[in-house]
């Protein structure tokens, strides 16, 4: 039982900056699927990032820095 504590605690965090982030969402507006900034989005790639998650997700997956 203590395992579904802990659980319920996590969804309760993540509903939080969920309902936070929903609130900056504007219907049309792209932005990052990851951390929801509008901020340096790379449209170039259309991969719906921004440039810092791709970034990220580059050294994830073994892309050379340029
Ligand atoms: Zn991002």
């Amino acid at each position: 039982m203590s395992t579904n504590e802990a659980k319920s605690k996590t969804t309760v965090k993540k509903q939080k900056s969920k309902n936070e982030s929903m609130k900056k969402r504007t219907s049309g507006v792209r932005q990052c699927k990851i951390c929801n900034s509008r901020k340096g989005m790379i449209r170039k790639y259309s991969l719906g990032i921004c440039r810092r998650c791709f970034k990220a997700r580059a050294q994830d997956l073994g892309w050379e820095k340029y």
